[in-house]
């Protein structure tokens, strides 16, 4: 089945909205083995959006709306497609009951052009709206499918998840599973990793092998399918095996987790606490490591050390380290590192110092960053990195590093 995610709203024209939904529904189609081969945006107008309609009809199977399914003027969508596919705009009782729920619940006086919103289009499979008003439809007619969902995405995304997806994978075939699962990497570039594995991405069909890139990680999300969930799973364990034997030494965790999760996971099964010396991070790390929760059993407390005269004074840095080495080197780091581990009473000292841009420091050029580990009394690294990116993304991809060296 081939699917066209067609977003209807003048606002994502205009640029003042980023089309975040077809980026959801691509990825959950995906995951349901539905091939995305468009993605239309048309403004809030009748015409147009029939013109898309028909494009749309010709060379997808799928269609999937999203947005222009209010009570304004504006709201146009299922009334065009009502218009389009020949269907009547029928009242139905119980979106109507779900509507004046949502009013009873918010406390608010329903209005009759609320009561619009439990019009559907005859025929067409409700999907119930639980944060919001519009419910959202599937009709089928003869070669194609429609989806018609609601624009806000704290509307449509939870009902797309609870009554779109269960629906959708009942259709497309009863007796066949989809497994998938993400595997996550860092330190690796996502071409380089690309280049690894091109003749695995290009000639696996089941499981399917999709890389996605963002802040310095790639991922590569391996679907499968089969008539047995166990043959599936075994699928995804032979893809699995091959690639890490290529790139496995970048591999750090599956699905959702994340650096600072895997970090925090090796830190517990020591039985370590940590502590932080934080200059060009700025009390990022500790951050990221306290939205996790359960982190005070293991993070002792931090230093923020912007400047030299905080390293010197709060952490002891040498004043020849200073003087001699500077705030950004590999000794001023490893100082830090140790400092803060006595001062804080930890197992774990690490520290971050370098240079986050715009400007050059002591003659470093933007993106060097030293991160040093110190473990029980001793050394265990230090590392000179040179990052690249905005201000934001170094000092980003520094936590993450520090957090990789934590784990590796
Ligand atoms: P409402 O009942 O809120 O009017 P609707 O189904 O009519 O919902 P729209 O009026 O088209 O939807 O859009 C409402 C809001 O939903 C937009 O202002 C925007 O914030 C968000 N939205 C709409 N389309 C998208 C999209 N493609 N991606 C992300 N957000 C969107
Ligand atoms: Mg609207």
């Amino acid at each position: 089945m081939n699917a066209e995610i067609i977003a209807v709203g003048s606002e994502l024209l205009l640029g003042q909205i980023v089309n975040t939904n077809a980026r959801f529904l691509s990825q959950q189609l995906a995951d349901l083995g539905i091939n995305v081969f468009y993605h239309t945006v048309v403004g809030d107008n009748p015409q147009r959006l029939k013109a898309a309609i028909e494009m749309a009809e010709g060379r997808s199977d799928f269609l999937i709306f999203t947005g222009g399914l209010g009570p304004t003027k504006d709201d146009l969508t299922k009334e065009t497609i009502a218009a389009h596919v020949k269907k009547q705009l029928v009242m139905d009782e119980q979106a109507l009951e779900q509507i004046t729920l949502y009013f009873e619940r918010s406390n608010r006086t329903m209005t009759e052009n609320n009561k619009k919103q439990a019009i559907i289009l005859e025929d067409s499979h409700v999907l119930p709206n639980e944060h919001g008003m519009a419910p959202g439809m599937l009709l089928n007619i003869e070669k194609h499918m429609y989806m018609l969902l609601p624009g806000p995405p704290k509307e449509m995304e939870p009902m797309f998840l609870k009554y779109g997806y269960p629906l959708l994978r009942s259709k497309l075939n009863e007796d066949e599973t989809i497994v998938s699962r993400v595997l996550r990497f860092f330190g690796i570039g996502e071409a380089l990793l690309e280049t690894e594995i091109e003749d695995l991405i290009d000639s696996q069909t089941n499981p399917t092998i999709a890389p996605l890139a963002s802040d310095g990680e790639v991922t590569l999300r391996l679907t499968a399918k089969h008539k047995q969930r166990d043959t599936a799973l075994r699928l995804l364990d032979e893809t699995e095996r091959v690639i890490l034997s290529r790139v496995g030494e970048y591999f750090y965790g599956y699905d959702d987790t994340t650096l600072m999760h895997e970090a925090m996971k090796i830190i517990k099964e020591k039985g370590l606490t940590i502590s932080c010396a934080e200059s060009l991070t700025g009390g990022m790390f500790q951050q990221t490591f306290t939205a996790i929760p359960g982190a005070g059993a293991y993070l002792k407390g931090g230093v923020v050390c912007y400047t030299n005269e905080a390293k010197a004074k709060v952490l002891h840095v040498r004043e020849e380290t200073i003087n001699e080495q500077g705030a950004v080197s590999a000794q001023c780091a490893s100082e830090l590192a140790e400092n803060v581990s006595s001062l804080m009473n930890s197992d774990i000292g690490i520290s971050f110092t370098g240079v986050a841009g715009p400007d050059e420091l002591e003659g470093h050029p933007v993106g060097t960053v030293f991160i040093s580990i110190f473990i029980k009394g001793q050394h265990v690294q230090t590392q000179k990195l040179h990052l690249g990116g905005t201000r934001e993304a170094i000092r980003i991809r520094t936590v993450k590093y520090g957090c990789y060296f934590l784990i590796n």
